[in-house]
């Protein structure tokens, strides 16, 4: 059937292609009954286009991942409605002075049942399931209502902090306005926008369209895990960036491996020629973090420095009274 369906279409000197995807199910071997039978098919179609494999076999595993996406999903939902969402924060330094320049949010999610889902886990699940815009914006809220109490508590947070944004989120054309709103009270000059180098490549021309607006608007844009997304050169030079983290992948083995030490050398030199500053991710010794100042990186959070903390926790440790 798929190969029929491939055979191009001739159209009007032109050449269409179809491609299609086949999920399949047996009785009695893969369900009890045969009224089951259209679900589970319905399932291992779901899987061949996902993988996009062409032909896919109903297996019980596919049934058991969908069920627990499918719990997890309602779960999140229902723990983003409830404000039950945490926000740990993740000192960002400067290499030279080793003074704080800002934090990282990074969401948590704890479930009554499962205990810490990883966000590695539940980000790409609301992703794919869309709530990430539900979530992106409760984190804007409440980092803007954290950052607010830090300046009430007269123990201000530095520099800027610092919000991981999904692509969803990103490819708003309105983005300013809504960011604006969501973070109302707080100056732009205090918050920085991550998104990930790949996210930016997803619609390179939009991507720079709304990073010169939230420029413009005093935001600061870092592109997130970069080196490991494939960007163009060109494009790098149009998006008004203010900084590339340089992605822990390339960090965690720069002492040993005098390759992943080029790439280090090589994204801080692209940056500095393009006028943006670098921010190495994941640093977790100190012999890491003395290597990147000898080689120009400007700032770096990781282990070494602090772990992500819970709010008290991280004024606490990392910010004093000011007046
Ligand atoms: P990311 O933006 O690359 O965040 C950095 C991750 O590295 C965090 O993982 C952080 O806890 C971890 N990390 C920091 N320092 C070190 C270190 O020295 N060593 C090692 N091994 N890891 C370190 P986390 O918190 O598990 O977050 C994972 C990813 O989930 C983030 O990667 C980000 O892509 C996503 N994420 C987290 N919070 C949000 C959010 O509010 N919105 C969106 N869209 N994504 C989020
Ligand atoms: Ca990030
Ligand atoms: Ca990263």
């Amino acid at each position: 059937m798929i190969e029929a369906i491939r055979h191009p279409i001739h159209l009007e000197h032109r050449e269409f292609q179809l491609d299609a995807s086949i999920g399949f199910a047996r009785y009695p071997s893969d369900v009890a009954a045969p009224a089951e039978l259209f679900n589970a098919a319905s399932i291992a179609l779901h899987d061949a286009k996902q993988r996009d494999a062409g032909i896919s076999p109903y297996t019980q595993t596919m049934r058991r991942t969908l069920e627990r996406q499918q719990w997890m999903t309602e779960r999140l939902h229902r723990a983003i409605i409830e404000r039950r969402l945490e926000l740990y924060f993740q000192p960002q330094v400067d290499l030279e002075t080793y003074a704080l320049t800002g934090a990282e949010v990074l969401c948590r999610w704890h479930d009554p049942e499962w205990g810490w889902v990883s966000p590695g886990e539940f980000i790409p699940l609301a992703e794919r399931r869309g709530l990430i815009r539900l979530l992106g914006d409760w984190v804007l809220e409440a980092s803007a209502r954290q950052w607010s109490d830090w300046q009430a508590a007269g123990t201000p947070l530095p520099g800027r902090l610092s919000i991981n944004m999904a692509a969803q989120q990103f490819a708003d054309p309105r983005l300013t306005e809504h960011v604006a709103r969501l973070t109302r009270g707080v100056p732009p000059q205090a918050l920085a926008l991550e998104l990930t180098e790949s996210d930016f490549m997803r619609d390179p021309d939009q991507a720079v369209m709304i990073t010169q607006a939230m420029r413009q608007a005093g935001y600061a844009l870092l592109i997130d895990d970069f080196g490991t997304g494939y960007s163009s050169l060109s494009y790098l030079r149009r998006f008004e960036a203010d900084a590339l983290k340089i992605d822990i992948s390339f960090v965690r083995d720069m002492l040993d491996n005098p390759h992943d030490r080029a790439i280090v050398q090589t994204i801080i030199a692209m940056a500095n020629a393009l006028g943006m500053k670098t921010l190495a991710e994941g640093v977790e010794q100190q012999a890491q973090a003395e290597l990147l100042a000898q080689l120009g990186c400007h700032q770096a959070q990781g282990y070494w420095f602090g772990r992500p903390l819970p709010a008290a926790e991280f004024a606490a440790t990392w910010l004093s009274r000011q007046g």
